[in-house]
């Protein structure tokens, strides 16, 4: 028997876990790690049953061509060949590639110098897309970086959390509970939750703003404009640190007017708006915790930079327990941004746009000479992807880890698109998803417990997940699958690692890499050079930055109020608030809002195998208020059917007091394979934030009826 340290692999928390193998092999048992700073030990139901969702049944064992088993051998000859046919045919950008925040931070790194690099192809997106790309282009656009600037002993430092579009305790677990535990010993300590449901995490809140869905930027203009009013600005932090304030005043004030009338277009009782308004204000230790219901809009970007606005124009940034803060989805979203992992990143939180950048990882990758050149511009981000494969412009797509025929939006037209894409290669852990169908050639990769490499949760800390089980059958690691798909293109040099220790290395190094003058970055973790395999397998959980001037990494970014803009100032961005773009009619009357369920993680292809895990919620539902289920004549129980303009889902329907009037929330997990039609992707339609391209996923337009 032997115990390893690793990550849990399902959310942005990033909990430390303790695995046990035992003498047969097995891995038997997990426990949470006391010692790692996410969670001290804690774990939640999905991570306390990680070890039963393993083994071999259900894998994928063995590459296949056209439905055919065959080697690796000829598996990645095939795939070389076809790729080399259409690049020359129809150009390099005709590939194009679709990651995923499940991949570990080594993956993504390869994955993104391979395209874009040495392909030389734009095209690269991830599923982070759908999930944090609003907070990424807010924290941008506020602070020159996406940079979250707090860490999770902030929550229990602060004087008051707000908690936005998130429902922490059944997403987030573990730091719901740090929280709860933070407010039982500082009875102080105040919590307000907004968001349009009542939902488990109103258990904790002092005060509940049901808001009207998608008027968020409402509120927190209101808050600004209040925060003037009642001269809570933190002038002298405003004058030493930040742009903007003029701008993002007047806007918040043109836009907001008076509480009354924040409060009417917010459709929430005025008195408590007001408290709120008034807890935020006259507290300095404020966090601002967001998620999915801040970014999944089509004015997410706007929502996030709103939130920034009030934390800037009172300083309530860079110290203990203040901050706005992104809880992020997946395990590794943060890596895969670290890397270039979105389409419109070059690599090592460099965007296309950052003077020098081509330049400088054109040298650092040695492509400087090569044909084709880097890319010299983004490429399409996810939906965008998908419409270039429908228009015939992507001719070969590459899809790791993720189940776009599921988890986009319209998955109808997504499904369209694959069906006509002459090459769709898929990687993949489980042997049946919706996906395979689509796929002309399917790789059999390694999962958690068996595969080696890093990621970055939440709080901006990278930790190991480490490797106890030997792959099943003929199963690779997604870097060995593209490192030696790589060389079969004629790329050895470049692609020649023995370990991902080593290609941790590189990527530590590019970080760092003439990171200095003007154009500094933030993100630079080159303090972790040279680990070699003895360093990067004892790696202990670490937050970048981590450089020499900060070799033990960093807890809070921005205590001196440098940012990373060029002038090291902030910026307040004026916000005009919109509603959702899908507007309702006679014909879809509802509002749609989806999300995760407490047990289940994304299209369940881990959790369903762990039988408890579905007893929370065993089947597929729609929650309808019950003034809403009764004018749609469907009951409690029944089975009822919600119509939208691109598909239906058919599943039973719970009648809550939790809900909205108005508003339908159905989870995001069931799948084809499941049920017959309990998608809900099919409900939402193509539209994106026009700043981060992040699908609306929480503002569908339906019309609900008895099955
Ligand atoms: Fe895993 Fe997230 Fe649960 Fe922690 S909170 S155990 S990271 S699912």
């Amino acid at each position: 028997m032997h115990q390893a340290k690793t990550t849990c692999p399902y959310c942005g928390v990033g909990c430390g876990v303790t695995a046990t193998v035992d003498d047969a092999g097995t891995l038997s048992a997990v426990e949470g790690d006391r010692e790692h700073p996410a969670n001290f030990g804690r774990l939640c139901v999905k991570g306390s049953a990680l070890h039963e969702t393993l083994g071999e049944q259900g894998r994928l064992t063995r590459p296949r061509v056209d439905g055919v088993e065959v080697s690796w051998e000829a598996a990645l000859s095939t795939i070389a060949e076809r790729l080399n046919t259409l690049r020359a045919e129809h150009g390099n950008h005709s590939v194009a590639a679709y990651l995923s925040g499940q991949l570990l931070t080594e993956d993504y790194y390869v994955a993104n110098k391979l395209f874009k690099g040495f392909l030389g192809t734009p095209h690269l997106d991830t599923n982070s897309r759908l999930c944090m790309a609003s907070a990424v282009a807010g924290y941008k656009r506020a602070f020159g970086a996406d940079a979250v600037p707090c860490n999770y002993e902030d929550l229990e430092d602060a004087e008051l959390i707000v908690l936005v579009g998130s429902n922490l305790a059944w997403n987030h677990p573990v730091l719901y509970q740090r929280i709860k535990v933070a407010k039982e010993r500082n009875p102080l300590m105040r919590v307000v939750v907004v968001d349009p449901r009542v939902t488990d995490s109103c258990e904790i809140a002092d005060l509940y703003l049901g808001i009207k869905p998608g008027s968020d930027a409402v509120l927190f203009n209101g808050l600004l404009a209040q925060m003037a009013a009642k001269r809570k600005l933190d002038h002298i932090y405003l004058e030493r640190h930040t742009q903007g304030l003029d701008e993002a005043l007047s806007a918040a004030q043109q836009t907001a007017g008076s509480v009354a009338e924040v409060a009417a277009a917010c459709e929430v009782d005025a008195e408590r708006l007001e408290t709120f308004y008034y807890w935020f204000a006259s507290q300095l230790h404020v966090v601002t915790l967001y998620s999915q219901g801040v970014n999944q809009s089509s004015s997410g970007t706007d929502k996030c930079n709103a939130i920034i606005n009030c934390h800037l124009a009172g300083g309530k940034i860079g110290l203990p327990g203040a901050g706005p803060f992104s809880i992020t989805g997946q395990p590794n979203a943060m890596g895969g941004r670290e890397v270039g992992g979105l389409a419109n990143q070059l690599a090592a939180h460099m965007d296309y746009d950052t003077p020098g950048a081509q330049d400088l990882v054109s040298r650092f990758w040695a492509t400087d000479n090569l044909e084709p050149s880097l890319p010299n511009g983004p490429g399409y981000k996810a939906v965008e992807l998908f419409d270039a494969i429908e228009r015939g412009e992507i001719k070969a797509l590459w899809i790791m880890a993720t189940n776009p025929a599921i988890s986009l939006p319209d998955t109808a037209r997504i499904r369209a698109a694959l069906e006509k894409c002459p090459l769709v290669i898929v990687s993949e852990c489980a042997a049946d998803t919706d996906l395979l169908p689509y796929a002309d050639i399917v790789l059999p990769a390694s999962g958690w417990s068996e595969k080696d490499g890093t990621v970055t949760n939440s709080e901006r800390r990278i930790s190991r997940q480490r490797g106890m089980l030997p792959p099943p059958g003929e199963a690779k690691h997604d870097w060995q699958i593209i490192c030696e798909l790589a060389k079969r293109l004629g790329f050895n040099e470049a692609f020649d690692y023995a370990h991902p220790h080593e290609i941790f290395d590189e990527h530590a190094r590019l970080s760092g890499f003439e990171n200095s003058g003007v154009t500094q970055r933030l993100f630079d973790i080159s303090g972790l050079v040279g680990l070699g395999l003895d360093g990067y397998d004892a790696l202990a959980p670490i937050q970048w930055p981590v450089t020499a001037a900060a070799p033990h990494g960093t807890a809070r970014l921005f205590e001196d109020g440098e940012f990373a803009t060029l002038d090291g100032r902030a910026r307040l961005l004026p916000i005009t608030p919109r509603g959702p773009e899908k507007a309702l009619s006679e014909a879809y009357p509802l509002r749609l809002n989806t999300g995760r369920i407490r047990d289940q993680w994304h299209t369940m292809t881990r959790t369903a195998r762990a039988p408890r895990l579905m007893n929370h919620r065993a089947e597929p539902f729609m929650e309808v208020h019950p003034e809403d289920a009764a004018q749609a004549g469907v009951n409690d129980q029944a089975l009822g059917v919600l119509t939208a303009a691109t598909g239906e889902y058919r599943a039973r329907v719970r009648v809550s007091n939790a809900q909205r009037r108005g508003e339908v929330f159905v989870p995001i997990h069931w799948t084809d394979r499941f049920t017959g039609n309990a998608r809900s992707s099919a409900l939402i339609e193509r539209i994106t934030d026009p700043v981060s391209g992040q699908p609306e996923a929480k503002h569908g337009a339906v019309a609900l009826a008895p099955l």
